[in-house]
């Protein structure tokens, strides 16, 4: 009886031995070891490391050897253009190795989402392999307007969400300067504006990503003189400010060549493009008889002189065609801008290295999928992550949308090399994630980003429970469409807070999921009306959150 319940005891004893082996070690002293003659960017890097570790937990960078973990950072060509891999080291260490500095940035993003954040410290990641990106061009757009969170927040917190986007892949930061704010380069707001986003670059460049501007449309100051306007294009949805150009005109194309080069001398005094887009519309375009079809015509000659004055400041800058505006769902190429930026494209493509194509919504451009991309260039997407079907924008927490996403993805993953979504905020960063899984693996689920991002930002143990919760944010994404699922959403999410370190609870990322299960649930039981303190002090939060009290599409207002 003795001898039976010893070996009992004794196999229970090394089955929780090994069961405790089986589960990887939390550590609460930690070592980051660059490699020698680390340049700033590889310095940077580990900084981001070290932010992201020590802002998610209690565990503590040192220097000294009594450290529990030592993570090793490396760089060693040959895994592939971005790639990383994250191994074991003959010393126990773990080490991630870049293809190259911008291959480490990734590693390091996909070590920290891989590992999980206690109050008891921090669990290294046990993913280990190799990771290359399929797509080469994976930008984020942040559109750098009307007092929204890139305009009006404090500077630093522009700062860590660009590196935030590093880590999960972007390659790329895009801004549009938006010349109809300011009254000319010497305008103070204009000064302003370019001290700010200048910075922004400089620090995106100092993490080792690209920066690049969308400029075009022959887009006036607010200020430029009445008798150089256009002729207002067809189209609503091409947008329309009213002080859009005619380059037709022959003062106005000078006052136009004069504004441009002035602001590309600006920027190159502190900042290397490394890609320029030409865009079309929204603002810009002219509809009179010398400029029209602006996408064959005026667009043509403004993106060539836009190349060569581009490349003659910035020689290794990549030009970018957009084609956004030139069909829509109701009118599908009426005006010949596809045939005629194919015709020029056939004479010399030397003005243009990639098209970008996108629709609003659910569409995407007929042309592109019946007669492929004008001169056979690389294809780049637009998609739009922000405004889709609801207002105002961001005005209700996060916005996934990850089944929505995924089919416009489908359209075209075999034919594109990335793209850039349009970014007006924040409360869409889990769409960026989304989107930056296709860049990378272009057969990447949505849904497996939604885990990761899940488990990273919230807790490895909230992960089912908000794959649901994300579930139910896309049906009930419309705001006439609230369905009583927004109830079973807020219980999963109040259930879920329980499991998240109280670093992940505080974080925006949580109250923006936590504020939109609130206010839909509120929604719902108030009959789609907005009304009452709850919703009133949850609108009140997000408008913090974002720092959009100046901002026009801010949340609601409750009185
Ligand atoms: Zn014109």
């Amino acid at each position: 009886m003795k001898t039976t319940s010893t070996v009992i005891f004794l196999a229970a004893y090394f089955l929780a031995a090994s069961l405790c082996r089986a589960a990887p070690d939390t550590v609460d002293r930690i070592r980051v070891v660059m490699p020698p003659n680390s340049d700033e960017i590889v310095k940077n890097i580990a900084s981001i490391l070290q932010h992201q570790i020590t802002s998610r937990c209690e565990a503590k960078l040192i220097t000294g050897d009594d450290a529990e973990l030592t993570v090793k950072l490396s760089i060693e060509p040959g895994i592939g253009a971005e790639g990383f891999r994250i191994s074991d080291d003959a010393d126990g260490s773990i080490k991630i190795t870049g293809n190259d500095r911008r291959g480490l940035l990734f590693g390091v993003g996909k070590f920290l989402r891989s590992s999980r954040y206690d109050q008891g410290g921090f669990t290294p990641s046990t993913w280990r392999g190799e990771s290359v990106p399929k797509c080469s061009y994976r930008a984020a757009y942040l559109a750098t307007h009307f007092r929204n969170f890139y305009e009006a927040a404090p500077i630093e917190e522009v700062v860590h969400y660009v590196e935030s986007l590093g880590l999960w892949g972007y390659n790329t930061l895009v801004i549009h300067y938006p010349t109809w704010a300011f009254n000319g380069i010497s305008d103070p707001a204009a000064r302003e504006w370019l001290d700010r986003f200048k910075h922004v670059m400089r620090r995106a460049k100092s993490i080792g990503l690209a920066v690049g501007i969308i400029q075009g449309g022959a887009e006036g100051y607010k200020n430029s003189p009445k008798e150089f306007y256009k002729t207002k294009v067809p189209g609503e949805w091409r947008g329309n400010f009213g002080i859009g150009l005619c380059p037709s005109k022959p003062a106005a194309l000078t006052y136009l060549h004069n504004m441009y080069s002035e602001l590309l001398d600006d920027i190159k005094k502190d900042v290397e493009l490394d890609c320029f887009i030409s865009w079309p519309y929204d603002e810009g375009g002219c509809a009179c008889k010398d400029c029209w079809p602006w996408g064959a015509r005026g667009f043509i000659n403004n993106s060539k002189w836009f190349a060569v004055e581009v490349r003659r400041r910035f020689p290794e800058c990549k030009m970018i065609i957009s084609t956004w505006g030139f069909e829509n769902e109701n009118d599908t190429n009426p005006d010949g801008e596809w045939i005629g930026l194919e015709r020029e494209l056939a004479k010399d493509e030397s003005w243009a290295d990639y098209i970008l194509a996108d629709g609003h919504n659910n569409y995407f451009p007929k042309y592109i999928l019946t007669e492929g991309v004008p001169g056979n260039l690389p294809l780049v997407n637009f998609p739009e992550i922000s405004m889709f079907d609801q207002t105002p924008w961001g005005g209700y927490g996060a916005n996934p949308a990850p089944s929505h996403f995924e089919e416009l993805w489908s359209r075209i993953k075999h034919i594109a090399v990335g793209g850039m979504p349009y970014s007006e905020g924040i409360y869409e960063d889990l769409n960026k994630a989304i989107i930056a899984g296709f860049y990378w693996e272009p057969d990447r689920k949505a849904e497996e980003t939604v885990k990761e991002y899940a488990a990273f930002e919230f807790s490895p143990g909230a992960t089912d429970a908000m794959l649901e919760v994300v579930r139910i944010f896309e049906k009930n994404h419309r705001r006439d469409r609230i369905g009583p699922s927004a109830i079973r959403a807020f219980e999963l999410v109040e259930k879920a807070e329980k499991s998240i370190t109280p670093q992940a609870r505080t974080a925006w990322r949580w109250r923006i999921f936590y504020l939109r299960a609130l206010i839909d649930k509120e929604l719902f039981q108030h009959e789609g009306k907005r009304e009452g303190e709850v919703m009133k002090k949850a609108f009140a939060e997000l408008t913090d959150i974002y720092h959009a009290q100046g901002c026009w599409f801010k949340p609601p207002k409750i009185k």
